[in-house]
């Protein structure tokens, strides 16, 4: 029988090692990522897909590629592919949820806990030989984490895995879902409900753990950012569009927020210009949330079990549109 042919916009050697014994694979290995004219031209006759976040998998690419039967995503966001053109052509979309879960809170917890503590400005002015003085009372004083009022926005997978770290720092947590958790579910985590407005109000910290889509794309926006406590932070390890940046700039020029803490952007990588970049009351990270050796290895895993078990009349592990499947 003909093996099933796939296109890899990344050189991710596990998925590869997985799939090459049962399909005939073409894989984009320059680092430089593949343009949307060479993924077009790959996926054209391809079976299978295997993409990561930051190639955009649109309605022109879908309805270029006649015979694609799954797209197989190395992530768990999923707002760089068209999901309603894909589930039109009947292509099944598949993610990788739950297994970068503690690795993305870890990142999460870090990012505020270095916000807090000025940690990468300390680093910085002691390599810089700016250390002189030795210790001082009131020097490179940060803020306490232990002991504050938490605000989750988008308390799933993610969120909720960053609320048990909260715990441990004895953090009081606030949430802000469109649904409700049960009585039972918000005891167990130990987190209290707030609308959006009132949990950016209370919070000394508020952590972005929502998947990027319509309603959500500029969800922070300057009205928002405006309520927030002129002493607290902002952490986003979700994805960078659910902040206006403009208006976080503003917001932190202007002293509406003590500072941020940020993974991810609304340009990726990052403009040279970023006006981010000047700012010491800003820690900047590369989109690393699930960068570590353990996780990454598991992410290849299911990505390749999700697309090998579509190809081969299996369920994927998590798919997004199940309706796509007839088996
Ligand atoms: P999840 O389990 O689906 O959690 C998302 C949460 O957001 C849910 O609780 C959902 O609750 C809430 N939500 C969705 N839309 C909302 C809205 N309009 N208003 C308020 N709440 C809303 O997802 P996850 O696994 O925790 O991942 C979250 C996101 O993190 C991913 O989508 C991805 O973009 C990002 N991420 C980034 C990295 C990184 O490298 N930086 C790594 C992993 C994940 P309701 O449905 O009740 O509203």
């Amino acid at each position: 029988m003909k093996k099933p042919s796939v296109y890899v916009t990344r050189n991710i050697p596990k998925a590869i090692r997985i799939l090459s014994r049962s399909c005939n694979l073409t894989v984009h290995k320059r680092n430089a990522l593949p343009s949307k004219k060479e993924i077009i031209r790959n996926v054209k006759d391809k079976d299978g897909l295997l993409c990561s976040l930051s190639d955009t998998i649109d309605s022109e690419v879908i309805n270029a590629a006649k015979k694609l039967k799954v797209i197989s995503s190395y992530s768990v966001g999923y707002d760089h592919i068209d999901i309603d053109a894909a589930t039109k052509g009947g292509i099944c979309v598949t993610y990788t949820p739950e297994v970068l879960t503690e690795t993305t809170a870890d990142l999460a917890f870090a990012l505020l806990l270095a916000a807090a503590r000025r940690i990468p400005e300390a680093d910085s002015l002691v390599r810089k030989g700016r250390w002189r003085d030795g210790w001082k009372y009131d020097f490179m004083l940060g803020t306490d984490v232990h002991g504050k009022k938490l605000g989750i926005v988008g308390l799933g997978r993610i969120g909720a895995a960053v609320a048990k770290r909260a715990r441990g720092f004895n953090m009081k947590v606030l949430y802000h879902n469109r649904k409700r958790l049960s009585d039972e579910m918000e005891k167990e985590l130990a987190v209290e409900y707030r609308s959006l407005d009132d949990l950016l109000k209370e919070s000394d910290f508020v952590s972005v753990h929502l998947p990027l889509s319509k309603e959500t794309f500029h969800l922070l926006k300057e009205q928002k950012l405006k309520l927030m406590k002129p002493t607290s932070y902002l952490i986003n390890t979700a994805r960078g569009s659910i902040i206006d940046e403009k208006a976080l700039v503003k917001a932190l020029r202007k002293k509406w927020i003590a500072g941020a803490a940020l993974d991810v952007f609304e340009k990726e990588p990052i403009s040279r210009n970023s006006q981010l970049l000047k700012m010491n009351n800003v820690v900047l990270a590369p989109h690393i949330g699930s960068a570590s050796t353990e996780t990454r290895e598991k992410m290849a895993e299911v990505a390749a079990m999700n697309l090998y078990n579509v190809l081969n009349g299996k369920r994927p592990l998590f798919t997004v549109n199940p309706q796509t499947l007839n088996f």
